[in-house]
């Protein structure tokens, strides 16, 4: 499983350099609205319980700190600092360029759109 190399939280969005050289992004508000602690997801039922307009439109990762060696924890400017992202789930739901395009091309499901 490929690591963080370099994460850098730019207020355009989270950037993370993985160590297999792919180059991640992803806007706050949409990884902030993809949490997965138990205040934001049903634990029984594994449903969101949140809704993308109870994410505040300028929520950002104000920092973040390595969880062991598989996750990341991020400091959100709405004080929600109880998700843990797994470096797996990131890479899933990175949105950078090329991953879009390739999301785009396997036809994958995707949920709402943020915005
Ligand atoms: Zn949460
Ligand atoms: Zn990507």
């Amino acid at each position: 499983m490929p690591e963080p190399k370099d994460i850098r939280l730019l207020p355009d969005g989270i950037h993370i350099v993985w160590d297999d050289g792919h180059q991640g992004y992803h806007e706050h508000r949409a990884l902030r609205y993809q949490c997965g602690c138990a205040e934001c997801v049903n634990e029984l039922t594994g449903k969101r319980v949140i809704s993308l307009s109870d994410v505040r439109r300028d929520v950002e990762a104000l920092d973040y700190a390595q969880v062991g060696r598989y996750a990341l924890q991020f400091l959100w400017s709405d004080f929600h600092l109880t998700g843990i992202y797994p470096f797996e789930t990131l890479r899933r739901l990175c949105q950078c360029e090329e991953c879009r395009k390739a999301k785009a091309e396997a036809g994958a499901k995707t949920g709402p759109q943020p915005g």
